[in-house]
């Protein structure tokens, strides 16, 4: 077997880690580029989700190099991520590829068969070695999450543009060379003193405060997003993210016992506007709002791949809910036609309007 998945911010960290220590071959996705956006636009339905063309962009892309498994998340939710990979399977077979798809459905979907799969995929090792090694990649997951966290918390302050940038992908390498969990906890100690010697200047203000909600693909995969977190952290902006692979991993695998209590706040703030799953993380992007307005951020901006129908009801929703909540919001519907120019001078004008509402409650609070 060498296997290979797709490409999503940092995921291929954890599952490189855990397939290669059950003794399986990996090839990963070489990391994102045009050419692979252009592989996956030109085989793939036009009006597919942006994430399913860069996913099948990343198969090629490592099949040609010798994968022939590909891994695959299913889905049970009402949006079109539970056709996946059975779309996938097809545009590959019939471009000619040789290969097998496993598709690990969410414990919801079918747990015996899930867990069937992990058994397989495991070389058959025992399930207290399976667990083992899964602890591993979950403690680089959470590593990962932390560094990522520092660092949205830091850029607004360096003094170099671009210091940050180079010490957190420094600090990542860390942790993708531990694999035990000594190492990991070293690892990331080491990350967090790298991220601290980061040069930072004295701000005369605080920095503006966004947060970001939206599908998930588009949250955690920078080429996807354009490099959002970086393009605003650089232009002196305080990002917080609302999904991070952790959080997601918890949310969906986890038993419920086990699962944040966030979760179950955001369900509750959103009702009134929207009671009900509506797929992907529609009604998350609707309560993350209102929370990012309850806990006195600037701005939200709002991400989603063109067509994504969760996303479409969220942005639908959103408006009123920054109305009412007093929290300025902008979306952006991005996919392969997305340019950089177009949505920095977009992103540029959201921040002088928001830079100019603190300004002005500022005045007012002086008088
Ligand atoms: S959440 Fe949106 S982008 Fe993701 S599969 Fe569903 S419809 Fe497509």
């Amino acid at each position: 077997m060498k296997i290979t998945f797709p490409h999503m911010g940092s995921l291929a960290v954890p599952l490189k880690t855990i397939f290669e220590e059950l003794g399986q071959e990996v090839v990963v996705p070489p990391s994102i580029t045009k050419k692979t956006v252009t592989l996956g636009v030109r085989h793939s339905p036009e009006f597919a989700c942006f994430p399913l063309k860069v996913n099948i962009g990343n198969f090629i892309e490592a099949l040609e190099n010798g994968a022939d498994t590909i891994i695959m998340a299913g889905g049970v939710g009402p949006c079109r991520f539970g056709y996946y990979a059975e779309v996938q399977r097809e545009i590959l077979t019939d471009l000619g590829y040789n290969f097998e798809l496993i598709v690990l459905e969410p414990p919801q979907g079918s747990l015996w068969g899930l867990l069937a799969n992990i058994k397989r995929l495991g070389n058959h090792r025992s399930w207290s070695e399976i667990w083992e090694v899964i602890n591993i990649a979950w403690k680089q997951v959470l590593a990962l999450d932390v560094l990522h966290e520092m660092s949205l918390k830091i850029r607004p302050y360096e003094k170099k543009k671009g210091a940050t940038t180079v010490l957190y992908e420094r600090a990542q390498k860390l942790i993708v060379k531990a694999r035990t969990h000594e190492d990991i906890t070293w690892s990331l100690d080491k990350g967090k003193e790298l991220l601290n010697s980061v040069d930072k200047k004295t701000l005369d203000r605080p920095p503006l405060k966004i947060g970001i909600v939206g599908e998930i693909y588009m949250v955690l995969e920078p080429y996807a997003n354009l490099d959002i977190e970086k393009t605003l952290g650089e232009m002196g902006v305080e990002v917080d993210r609302s999904i991070y692979l952790g959080h997601w991993i918890k949310e969906h695998l986890f038993p419920k016992a086990f699962r944040s209590r966030e979760g179950e706040e955001i369900k509750k703030v959103a009702q009134g506007y929207l009671n009900h799953f509506v797929g992907g993380h529609g009604l998350e992007s609707v309560g993350r709002t209102i929370l990012y307005s309850r806990d006195n951020f600037d701005g939200v901006v709002h991400i989603l791949p063109f067509t994504c129908t969760p996303e479409i009801v969220a942005q639908s929703i959103l408006p009123e809910v920054s109305k009412d909540y007093k929290i300025p919001l902008i979306s952006f519907s991005l996919d392969e036609h997305s340019g950089k120019a177009g949505f920095v001078t977009r992103l540029e004008a959201f921040l002088d309007l928001l830079s100019q509402k603190k300004y002005n409650q500022e005045l007012k609070g002086a008088v």
